[in-house]
């Protein structure tokens, strides 16, 4: 690692020119040992590309990436010339620093320079010095200032005691890099200063790093001592860093202002009032550094001028990183990030220029800044990129925000933010008297009563007003009513008594572990909380008038079921990804949604409106008049195609050189047909059966299955219906079949593991399909198959019961989801009559990411070339053997993934019915020939972004 030291420095150098003094410092970097006498051709090489002058009268000469292999030991070299030497355009060096290193490990000085090239007029001073140590002592610059932003704030916290609340003010300290591991236990040990007004003051030098302040509070009145306690300052102290803070806090404890801070409920406020650094409530955008070698000193100048050519002011920061924001146009500044590849920058920018500079910015990075960049592997899309991750202590985005998420279901939606997060709650243990106690309880019932008759009056669909009878039921459970009365009647405030009894009750129904009943268990806690936010006085957000924007952590497929599409405008949620089967459920519905944005959305303010553009991935917070116009001509534009495309929706899907593909519909509840075919739907190619099997107390018998898988071939009127065997396990627990706990239930009993293991589950299902057909094209597929024996262990069964009840139009196959089968696909194709290829869990177990996860399955993107290199391996196994192969994840609907699919010869794509039209248009606007080029190119991508730039380059 580099580090500046004084063994380093040679001082009063004199050199002639510029190739005199790399000379110099070759030889002294090849006298050290550190690189091989070639690595002189290196630094002048790199000086040919650009000059290594940095500003200041430093230069910092290195070599290039072709001399890499001269390099024997990363170092530096620093010489001082004090006549100065011309570096090109009059610019004159007084100090130049030789680097020596194998990668990009230069940026780590650059940041070490930095404060020294953020004084004013060094290069004077450097020419002056007369000893190493002055030398040193320029370059090391000012003294530290005391670090103290939003990320050291942390107001509410849910601590028991004072040394919890300690351990996580020291906690913030580390996070900011302001001190080593241990600082807390050494913060323990030291005496704790009251400051009155409920504040308390900890300090210590030991193990700091650079000067830091931390201030936390916690979530309810504590006591420590004696005393109260309602905030707490952590200190890392080094030097006099935080002397005018100290001075700003006794100005405020004696104005009697102390209460403020141990009240505050947002940092803004803490900050404003102990003068640290306030964010700026200005628009940002955030991108992820693709470059090789960070922003280093070339980039970092084209950033810098192309920040400068807008008349106001600029900020950048790097997202991953404890420091605060700095100049876009300073050249210094910038380099002092230290940003990497791979690492977020943030660019806030002052409202008069920010719709402009913003996107400016974001293209400039995103195209290298003059580099020719590699797209990050894990990144969806080439979108810019929010770090999913983002701690809860982030601000709420602001105004004018624009935040990079995964778009899960396709659309531009414009409403206001309804905000759905758990409150909470705060309540005194004991009550005033059980009779006052009982008055308040009674009152609270009755008013959510009413407001649940109120929602069951509104409710169009049957599913959800059953839900809210069911949570009246719940209200008006007498044994509930018995065992909150016994509380209050020894003491209890209502609320207390209401949520503990509320509280065990949910407990007791989720330990008998009965998925059935853990459902249960989060309606009662649903039905409790809306008491008690009447009994504590914390007002559930009414749900807007108008078609609002959801904004909520993750939702569950169910959450989504219940929506209304009419009021929904659309979903914006903190984690989750595009195949989780909430976006499936979305999709369906056809309510724009984005995920995974991360958790500072869950802090935008009720009501703010918001535009999501879920094309390109793009949230943008309370956007400004000509960014709503633009999106909502895109919007129009988008419609028009979608108007052109579902005019044309009965039409075959052919490339322009007559190449047919067909295009089929996925459906889940078989009353969906219809409105399939409406769409424009060939056929069904994937019926998702476990949705009947969820929709029932019990599995429903045979008679009741082949009713539904009848009325679905009815509804096709001919056309083929491919239907998945029950498909669960995994993320899709049936609530009346538990199965056992499992570790990694996606690498558990599901699919067709399952249903082996309940074979006379699996023979009602293909009997009722059978019986159903009465010889109409059927075809069954199974899911989750790995092996050739599960295969023929489904095969030899169907193969059974078709003796007893023939079928003149069956084929049975396989889904693609597991590598394995992809890899066998030789062997299997031999037996199959068809694949269909889930791309959705090909993907996630491809790539080892959890479909559903929190932050990770926005990665998951199916155009992965290791998950197009399977696809190709099935299709050309299946048509060796002259079968055919289907797509029917998430992926055949994207219209990046349709020319890639199409040209690896997949013979017909399944989609949300919604999809239909747009996908057919898209395979029109294609051709073969080239689109197997493509596919060509793809299979030879690095990335799925990689894929992604090829194919909009088309
Ligand atoms: C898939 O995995 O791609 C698929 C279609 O199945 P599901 O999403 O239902 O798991
Ligand atoms: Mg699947």
């Amino acid at each position: 690692m580099l580090e500046l030291a004084l063994e380093q420095i040679s001082m009063a150098q004199v050199a002639a020119d510029k190739s005199a003094a790399l000379q110099l410092l070759a030889d002294h970097l090849v006298a050290d040992g550190l690189v091989a006498p070639g690595y002189l051709q290196g630094l002048q090489d790199r000086e040919q590309q650009g000059s290594t002058f940095l500003g200041q009268g430093i230069a910092i000469p290195h070599g290039t990436p072709q001399t890499r292999d001269q390099v024997h030991t990363t170092g530096v070299r620093l010489m001082q010339f004090p006549e100065g030497v011309d570096w090109g355009d009059g610019q004159i060096v007084y100090l130049a620093i030789g680097i020596a290193a194998t990668s990009d490990e230069h940026l780590r000085l650059l940041q070490l320079l930095t404060r020294a090239l953020g004084e004013d007029d060094l290069g004077p001073s450097l020419c002056a010095a007369r000893t190493p140590e002055d030398l040193l002592k320029l370059l090391q610059g000012a003294p530290q200032e005391l670090a103290l932003d939003a990320q050291m704030i942390s107001l509410g916290l849910s601590v028991e005691d004072f040394e919890e609340l300690v351990w996580r003010g020291a906690r913030l300290l580390r996070k900011a890099d302001c001190v080593n591991n241990g600082f807390a236990a050494i913060l323990q040990q030291v005496e704790a200063l009251p400051l009155g007004d409920g504040l308390w003051w900890l300090h210590s030098e030991q193990t700091v790093k650079r000067p830091g302040l931390a201030f936390v509070t916690p979530d309810k009145p504590l006591r420590y001592l004696g005393q109260p306690l309602t905030g707490l300052f952590c200190l890392a102290s080094l030097g006099e860093a935080h002397q005018a803070l100290l001075e700003r806090l006794c100005a405020l404890l004696i104005e009697g202002r102390g209460q403020e801070l141990g009240q505050a409920t947002n940092s803004r406020t803490v900050l404003q009032a102990l003068g640290g650094q306030v964010p700026p409530e200005w628009p940002a955008a955030q991108i992820v550094l693709a470059n090789a070698h960070g922003l280093h000193a070339r980039p970092a100048k084209a950033l810098a001028q192309l920040a400068k050519g807008f008349d106001g002011e600029i900020r950048v920061r790097v997202l991953e990183s404890a420091e605060t924001a700095v100049s876009a146009k300073s050249l210094s500044k910038l380099l002092s990030l230290g940003a990497r590849r791979g690492q977020t920058l943030e660019f806030v920018a002052e409202p008069s220029i920010a719709s402009d500079a913003l996107p400016a910015l974001l293209a400039a990075v995103e195209q290298g800044l003059g580099e020719q960049v590699e797209p990050l592997a894990a990144v969806p899309a080439a979108a810019p990129v929010l770090q999913a991750a983002t701690p809860l202590s982030v601000a709420a985005p602001s105004a004018g925000a624009v935040i990079a998420a995964v778009a899960a279901s396709p659309g531009i939606a414009l409403g206001p933010a309804h905000v759905q997060v758990t409150p909470t709650f705060d309540y005194p243990q004991q009550g005033q008297s059980p009779a006052a106690e009982r008055e308040r309880l009674h009152n609270a019932l009755a008013q959510v009563r009413d407001e649940l008759g109120q929602l069951i009056q509104r409710s169009q669909a049957k599913a959800i007003s059953e839900i809210f009878v069911t949570h009246q039921e719940m209200l008006d459970d007498p044994e509930l009513s018995a065992e909150v009365l016994r509380c209050l009647d020894s003491g209890a405030s209502a609320a207390a008594a209401w949520d503990g009894v509320i509280e065990s009750a949910a407990s007791r129904q989720e330990a008998l572990n009965d998925a059935l009943l853990a459902e249960r268990a989060a309606d009662l806690r649903d039905v409790g909380r809306r008491v008690l936010g009447h009994l504590c006085g914390v007002r559930q957000v009414a749900e807007p008038q108008q078609p609002y924007v959801l904004v909520i952590d993750e939702v569950g497929p169910s959450d989504v079921a219940r929506l209304d599409p009419q009021r929904v405008a659309g979903i914006l949620t903190a984690r989750g990804g595009a195949t989780a089967h909430s976006a499936i459920v979305a999709r369906a519905l056809g309510i724009t949604a984005l995920v995974g944005a991360g958790e500072q959305v869950l802090l935008i303010e009720p009501g703010t409106p918001l535009l999501l553009d879920a094309q390109r991935g793009r949230l943008t917070v309370a956007p400004d008049q000509a960014v709503v116009q633009r999106a909502l001509d895109e919007r129009d534009a988008r419609e028009q195609r979608l108007k052109a495309a579902f005019a044309a929706r009965f039409e075959p899907a052919q490339t322009r050189d007559g190449h047919r593909v067909e295009v089929c519909a996925n459906i889940g509840d078989s009353s969906g047909t219809p409105a399939a075919v409406e769409q424009g739907a060939e056929g069904i190619g994937l019926l998702r059966t476990e949705l009947l099997f969820m929709a029932h107390d019990q599995a429903p018998d045979e008679a009741t299955q082949e009713l539904e898988y009848r009325r679905v071939l009815d509804d096709l009127g001919g056309r083929a219906l491919v239907v998945r065997t029950l498909d669960v396990g995994g993320d899709k627990p049936l609530p009346y079949w538990p199965i056992d706990k499992e570790e990694n239930p996606f690498l558990g009993v599901r699919g067709i593991r399952l249903t082996l293991q309940r074979p006379q589950i699996m023979e009602a299902q293909l009997r009722a399909l059978l019986r159903a057909a009465d010889n109409r094209a059927l075809r069954i597929m199974f899911p989750m198959v790995g092996s050739v024996e599960e295969w023929r262990q489904g095969r030899d069964m169907v193969e059974r019961l078709r003796r007893e009840i023939p079928v003149s139009d069956l084929q049975v196959g396989i889904m693609v989801e597991v590598p394995s089968a992809a890899l066998l696909a030789p062997v299997l194709a031999q037996e199959v009559d068809f694949f269909s290829v889930g791309t959705n869990d090909l993907t996630q177990y491809a790539l080892a990411i959890d479909r559903g996860h929190p932050t990770l399955s926005a990665q998951a993107d199916g155009l992965h070339p290791a998950v197009l290199q399977l696809i190709d391996m099935t299709v050309k196994a299946a048509h060796a053997q002259g079968k055919w192969v289907g797509v029917c994840g998430e992926l055949a609907a994207d219209p990046l993934a349709v020319p890639v699919l199409v040209g690896l010869g997949v013979d017909e794509l399944s989609v949300a019915a919604r999809s239909i039209a747009e996908v057919k248009a898209c395979v029109r606007e294609l051709s073969l020939s080239s689109a197997q080029a493509l596919a060509r190119e793809a299979l030879k991508a690095s990335s799925a972004t990689h894929v992604r730039t090829l194919v909009e380059a088309l």
